[in-house]
Parts: structure tokens; sequence; C-alpha cells
């Protein structure tokens, strides 16, 4: 019983009950997927003034421009790192294994409509119009922005200024983490709720399908996890990977149940700094900026589905195709916002770019809550061992 006393050894469970009850009793589950609500708008209300707190105080507390220069520095270039490492990962297993190709060519699927997305809208996302409004309506890519310009300003503002606006942002931010310690306490319930309503709602047969397809993204997630990040936080943090994802399992099964870097980021942030030891202003920073702009599981997969989409559709893609994957899966998981499904819409930027389809995207939805919930968890295990390695940098 010793084993149940823990949140996080609850939510595991919680899980694996949630996947069999959805399973054999989908009827009598229709009312609990109140309760999942119940726990995600917990959470989602804390992250906006969260961002602006966390990225700000870690900002203005890193004390001269020159030193946000230099963690900007470093936490952009392992970004690009891993996600690299992923997007090459997905290509080279999907080139191994031709999950979807048929010589019979293309089969029935649903149309769906999809709106496609340029590179200036990424730029533009950027930039709020008006940051109060971006931080009344969620807007996370602009909150940081702007609580980054406005770190950045306030360190060239004399000592005593800056210490006004520090001492009040850090002490919103502390704020938000002893509410996010009371949240942690609803995870065993609320992420019950959210996985038994969706195996209820969608059914795990989908999955057998697809199973080439499915079987092939978890395959390239499961070796970017645990040889490409497990061996990056080994022989760069000096850490034992295993030991390390037991401390920070709880944000890990959040983000595998709630399917969003956004939601889990409250979980994420104080589990780094009272469980994994990552200094304040170090999380502050790397962690929400990477639950949006840092996805590897997203990347990979954005890849892999592409490669299946052009595979059933019996078009053979080059080495200059698979470049332009290469560059278009890498920004569009940078466009990504970390809420579910984003993945799938920013997608048809890689699509377009190389030409294939867009209703391909019609073929895959069915299994797409479920690789999802695989990859968000493997987007914020990218941000986790991403701040450890760093801190150990800074
Ligand atoms: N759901 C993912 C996340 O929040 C994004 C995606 O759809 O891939 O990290």
């Amino acid at each position: 019983m010793r084993f149940l006393k823990s949140v996080e050894n609850q939510t595991f469970l919680a899980i694996i009950l949630g996947i069999l009850a959805g399973h054999y009793f989908p009827e009598a589950l229709f009312r609990i997927s109140f309760f999942g609500d119940v726990f995600l708008r917990l959470l989602k209300m804390i992250i906006a003034p969260l961002i602006l707190a966390s990225v700000y105080s870690s900002v203005s507390g890193l004390g001269s421009i020159s030193r946000v220069k230099n963690l900007g520095i470093k936490t952009l270039c392992y970004y690009f790192l891993t996600t690299s490492l992923a997007v090459l990962t997905g290509l080279f297993l999907v080139n191994l294994l031709k999950p979807g190709y048929t010589p019979e060519g293309v089969f029935s699927h649903p149309q769906i409509q999809v709106k496609s997305l340029t590179f200036q809208d990424l730029v533009l996302g950027l930039i709020p119009e008006n940051p109060v409004k971006s931080v009344a309506e969620g807007e996370v890519l602009p909150i940081i922005f702007f609580a980054l310009a406005f770190g950045l300003a306030t360190l060239a503002l004399p000592l005593s200024r800056q210490k006004l606006l520090f001492d009040f942002f850090e002490a919103l931010n502390d704020a938000l983490i002893t509410l996010i310690r009371w949240i942690i306490h609803l995870t065993p319930l609320g992420v019950f709720a959210i996985v038994s309503s969706i195996v209820a709602e969608k059914g795990l047969s989908p999955l057998l399908q697809l199973s080439s397809y499915v079987l092939t993204v978890i395959a390239g997630l499961s070796f970017h996890a645990i040889l490409v990040l497990g061996g990056l936080l080994f022989f760069l943090g000096r850490l034992n990977p295993w030991k390390y994802f037991l401390e920070v399992r709880e944000a890990l099964l959040v983000a595998f149940s709630t399917a969003s870097s956004s939601a889990t980021l409250p979980i994420s942030l104080e589990i780094a700094e009272e469980k994994a030891g990552v200094p304040k202003k170090i999380a502050g920073f790397v962690l929400p900026l990477g639950a949006t702009i840092n996805m590897d599981g997203t990347a990979l997969y954005e890849a892999v589905a592409s490669m299946f989409i052009a595979n059933v559709y019996g078009i053979s893609l080059g080495l200059g195709e698979q470049v332009l994957i290469f560059l278009t899966a890498t920004l569009a998981s940078i466009g990504a916002a970390g809420i579910p499904s984003a993945g799938l819409v920013t997608m048809t930027l890689v699509l377009q770019t190389v030409g294939l389809p867009l209703e391909g995207i019609g073929l895959i939805l069915a299994v797409d809550r479920f690789l999802d919930m695989m990859r968000t968890a493997v987007n914020v295990w990218g941000d986790l061992i991403g701040a450890k390695i760093i801190s150990r940098f800074t």
C-alpha cells in the first residue's frame, strides 16, 4: 500500500484504470468526463499568469542582458539539436519500415477541411497585437514574447526600479506555484476521467487498423525519448536518465493524459523546481518556451505522418523532398501550440510544401489522439531534460 501513497503512482494507476474502464464500460462514463474538464480548467486557469510571471522573473532575475542572451542561445541550440535529431529518427524509421505502403494505392478516407499555415503566420503569431488581450486569451507565444521584451527592458532600468518590479512578479510566481501544488492533488481523479472518456469515445480498434503507422510512430518516439534524450542527459547532464524520469514522471503522466504541453506546464514547472532541482531562473525560462516551441515528439510525428501519407497515395519521395520534410516538420513543430491536435493542423505546412494531398490528414485522424498523448509526453520530457542540461552549463 506504500506504493499508493505518492500522487505519481496514483496517477499511473489512474491511467491504467481509465483505459480499462473506457474500454469495458463506455456507456457508464459519460458523466465522468466532467471531472476531467474541471481538472483541465484548473490547469488552464494558471497558464497565462504563470507564463508571464515565470518568464519575466527568470529574465529579470538573470541580472543582465548578456546573461539572458547566453541562456537564450544555449536554450535555442538545445531545442534545435534535439528537434533535428527527432525528425531524423522519424525519417530513418519510416524509410526502414515503410508503413502504409500499398501497391494498390489509395484507400477511402473521410474528407476534411484544413486551413494551411504559412511562415509569415508563424512569425506574426509571435508578436502580441495587445499584450493584455494575449494574456486574456491565453496566447502562449505572444505572452512569452512580451514577458521577454519587458524583462529585458527592466534590466536596462536603475536597480531600485528593477527591484520593485522583480519582487512583485516573483511573489506572483510563488503564489501560483502554491496553487499548482494544491491542484496536483486532483491529478489522479482528473487523469482517470480524461483517459477513460477518450477511450470510451474513440475506442481502441482504430489503433489496430493503422497498426504499421502507429507502431512506426511509437518506435520513433521511444527511440528518441530513451536513447537520444536519455543519452544527452547522461553524457551532457551527467545524470542517470531513469532516476530523472522517476523524479519528473508526474509531469509526463499528465502530458500523456491531457495531450497538452501548455496544460502540463504548471506541473512541469513545479516539479522541475521542487523535485528535480532545476534552478527557478532556468526552469522559468526554458520550460515555458519549450512548451510551445520545443516539440521533439511532434516534429518526429509530422515527419512520419507525411511520409505515411505519401506511401498510402503511392507517391515516392526522394532525398530532396525528404530534406524539405526535415525543414518543414521542424518549423511546423515550432509553430504548433501546446494543445491537443495542434500538430495535426501545422502539418499542413509540411504537406503543402512537399506537394502532398492535404486530405491525407483524414487518414490518420482516427488514431491522432492516442499518438498525440504519446508525442506530448515526449515533448515535455525533452523540455525537462533540456532544463536540467542547460542548468548544468549556465
Ligand atoms: N499536443 C501536442 C502538445 O501539446 C502538440 C501536438 O499536437 O503535437 O505538445
